[in-house]
């Protein structure tokens, strides 16, 4: 449902930050927010004043979209008396917070594929603003010893001709390093000869420390001017962050698209915040001097306490309200066993331990320092700079580095690959020669595995799909080597093939091109193994999840999204069931006894069913798996990588939830608490729906449920053009010919009259309807 563009993008992890210490301190835990990105000020009363007298003279409505005139006029004044600079009304454009001013000033400038470069550390909305605007972000990282300022030979070494705009940012935030007049100049000598533009966002400009002269970009000569965009606003300097008005001054033509383009996202901001603005900018500043006093005495008390902190450095801001010390000094070191690797680590160590929320440098492009506003008053400073020497104080150094216990194999190919299951004998021989080609030169893994009595001969040049292959079945008896029922290829490595799985059921060969993942070979290998045990022994193989009860089988069958592995770890839970096979069994009727057989050696388990389970975990870490995450740069999921609570940061190892096409497998006997059996009286088949309207249970006719297995589909289950439900619920099957389909409905029909079978709605009940049905 979520656009890829909105899926990449995470929330503000300031507001996350943030939203956290206010939940936690909801629940009545004593907090230290030092996250804070406002001044902890109220606005000042003749502004607040301002706006509720817009109220009562009905200035309510809209305004001219690009802001009033009135306000623009106080503007312009504003930038004439702090910096010398003369903008004409069309140079101006007010906007919804200079958050929108930075979104419309992009949108205006970049075109697909155009560079703009960030100096790092940056504002945490930079990167994304310039994403949205179709850009591409060149961090420039700036240097603590020179200030975190960035230099002219630093740019000039990032401009290439796909460079626009440069961002810069003084104050900054999060750094509060501030660009000195010749440094500025230094700049803006390498942007008068190259062709780009300046994007000036000076929102701090107004809280500046120790006597320093603030300077814009903008005013030091017509040229740069021309191409400069300035964007300010009211949220710092008033204590009006939640007024929302921000505003850009730049060449006409600038201003002019900005409009164009929030004629259409917000048209103008609120008129009655414009008023007050009005009375903020062009009113006595007394305010902003008192606040800046304050703000320079909490700024040197927490930088005089930082710094006293043995293994913490801390750059001297001269600007903004922040501090960013430097904590790389702490990485590795453990609490409890637990290593701190990074900023994330150390921000939730600090939250859970101290009770101090911070923010990570990560956000900020800087993994190596952390994020403290004193925009808090002087007693929460002194409380949240106590606890935190306190927690870091309370560090050890790692006793020996952890190792990562877990056999695990990240593969370059993740999930099914389409199979084509009609492989003529012709094409067949072409592909067998390509493979065999390929085996020649790299040398081929060769393994006989017994699948259901089966015997499947694997031929692969992937070390890791023959491990994990001789690990999940069990070997042919010795005399099978010369004969196997089948041969499957899984041959890495053809030139100019995509991933695709082939069968050919004439000689029972498969062959998977291209992967070297484990689940695609194991899923073939079930397709040879069901065609040829259906055909020669009439034992089938039957795609489900079993439990086990008291000697007889319950056998969960269902298309995906029916909850199937939810009820199938519910079931668990109880321990009157035990786990009998996690994926597939192989059935077969005898006379009016049903026996089920649990023919894998291992179970092949998602790693993410650790969410159902939590005693999976301890097991996992002692299976063999693939694309478990250990690192957090190979994290492929988005939703985990939008938080800041990941539990690699936090020193684990690996998480075992993150990637959906992670698997172990698992031995079964470890489940416990009592050995997994191997095989059960098949008794009951559950055959899962997932809707709101359907009756919780219907036990089926014989016809019906017949009907309802062979086409893949529970009645009214919504159909996917993309997915098409594969016959018998099991993607496995190769209903490679008419006469195999047949096969299976003839297994079925005398299957089925000896068990119960139940069309269950997963969306109206749970285990507890299922053991209430078997009289469990
Ligand atoms: N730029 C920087 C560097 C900021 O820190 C902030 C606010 N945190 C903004 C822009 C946005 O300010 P506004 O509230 O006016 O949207």
């Amino acid at each position: 449902m979520i656009s890829d563009k909105a899926n990449r993008i995470g929330a503000s992890p300031t507001f996350k930050v943030a939203a956290k210490a206010r939940a936690m301190k909801a629940e009545g835990i004593d907090i230290v927010d030092l996250s804070i990105g406002e001044p902890d000020f109220p606005t000042p009363e003749a502004v607040k004043a301002a706006g509720i007298k817009a109220i009562q003279d009905n200035y309510t409505k809209y305004t001219e979209n690009d802001g009033s005139p009135a306000l623009k006029k106080a503007i312009i004044g504003r930038l004439k008396e702090d910096y010398g600079l003369t903008y004409a009304g069309n140079e101006i454009i007010v906007n919804c917070g200079a958050k929108s001013s930075l979104f419309h000033a992009l949108q205006s400038l970049i075109n697909d594929g155009e560079e703009v470069i960030i100096p790092a550390p940056y504002w945490v909305s930079y990167p994304h603003l310039v994403q949205l605007a179709m850009g591409k972000s060149v961090f420039v990282p700036t240097k603590e010893e020179n200030g975190f300022i960035l230099t002219a030979e630093e740019l000039k070494a990032h401009i290439t001709p796909a460079t626009k705009a440069l961002i810069l940012n003084s104050p900054s935030n999060p750094t509060g390093a501030t660009y000195s007049k010749a440094q500025l100049e230094a700049l803006a000598e390498v942007v008068r000869s190259e062709d780009i533009f300046i994007v000036s966002d000076e929102i701090y400009s107004c809280l500046l420390y120790d006597g320093f002269k603030y300077h814009s970009i903008a005013s030091l000569g017509d040229d740069i001017k021309k191409k400069t965009v300035l964007i300010n606003g009211m949220s710092k300097a008033y204590s009006m962050t939640g007024w929302r008005i921000g505003y850009a001054a730049g060449p006409a033509p600038l201003i002019a698209a900005m409009n164009r383009i929030q004629s259409h996202t917000t048209s103008n901001p609120t008129s009655i915040s414009q008023r007050a603005s009005i009375e903020a900018l062009s009113g006595s500043q007394a305010e902003v001097s008192r606040m800046r006093a304050e703000f320079e005495r909490r700024r040197n008390y927490s930088l005089m306490k930082l710094r006293t902190i043995p293994g913490i450095s801390c750059f001297e801001p001269q600007g903004a309200f922040y501090l960013f010390p430097n904590i790389r000094s702490f990485y590795d070191k453990e609490f409890n066993g637990t290593p701190i690797r990074n900023s994330y680590g150390m921000a939730y160590y600090l939250l859970r331990e101290a009770l101090v929320a911070v923010v990570p440098g990560d956000a900020f492009g800087a993994d190596d320092y952390m994020r403290l506003s004193y925009a808090t008053s002087m007693e929460n400073l002194e409380k949240g700079l106590l606890r935190i020497s306190q927690a870091l104080a309370g560090l050890k150094p790692a006793k020996r580095a952890k190792r990562i216990a877990l056999s695990n194999v990240v593969t370059r190919e993740r999930g099914p690959v389409p199979v084509e299951a009609r492989l003529p004998l012709n094409l067949r021989d072409g592909l067998l020669a390509e493979a065999d080609n390929r085996l020649a030169a790299d040398g081929v893994f060769e393994w006989n595995a017994n699948i259901a009595g089966v015997i499947v001969r694997l031929r692969t040049n992937v070390r890791h799909i023959y491990e994990m292959w001789a690990e999940n079945w069990p070997p042919a008896p010795p005399d099978a080597g010369l004969e196997p029922h089948g041969v499957l290829y899984a041959v890495d490595g053809i030139a100019g093939r995509e991933p695709r799985a082939f069968f050919n059921t004439e000689t029972k060969t498969g062959v998977v091109v291209n992967v070297d993942a484990y689940g695609p070979v194991r899923g073939l290998a079930l397709g040879l193994a069901g065609d040829v045990a259906g055909r020669r022994f009439g034992a089938n193989l039957v795609r489900g999840m079993a439990v086990e009860h008291d000697g007889s089988g319950l056998l969960l069958v269902g298309p995906p999204g029916t909850k199937k592995t939810d009820l199938f770890f519910g079931l668990l839970r109880d321990p009157r069931f035990r786990f009998h096979a996690g994926d597939v069994v192989q059935v077969r009727p005898a006379g009016t006894a049903v026996q089920a057989d649990a023919f894998e050696r291992k179970a092949f388990l998602p790693t993410n069913t650790v969410e159902l389970f939590g005693r999976l975990a301890p097991l996992f870490d002692r299976s063999k798996c693939e694309n478990v995450v250990i690192r957090k740069e190979e994290c492929p999921n988005a939703e985990c990588l939008r938080t800041e609570d990941c539990r690699l940061d936090r020193g684990g190892p690996f998480c075992y939830k993150a990637a959906k096409d992670a698997y172990a497998l698992l031995e079964p006997e470890w489940l416990g608490p009592s050995a997994a059996p191997r095989r059960a009286a098949l008794r009951w088949i559950f055959i899962l729906r997932n809707d709101s309207v359907s009756p919780a249970l219907e036990e089926l006719r014989l016809d019906d449920a017949l009907r309802i297995l062979e086409r893949g589909e529970t009645p009214g289950a919504k159909k996917s053009a993309a997915a098409p439900a594969p016959p018998f619920f099991n993607p496995y099957f190769l209903s490679s010919t008419e006469d195999r389909i047949e096969l299976e409905k003839e297994f079925f029909r005398r299957l089925l009259p000896n068990v119960r079978t139940f069309l269950f709605n997963a969306g109206a009940a749970g285990v507890d309807q299922i053991k209430e049905t078997i009289g469990a």
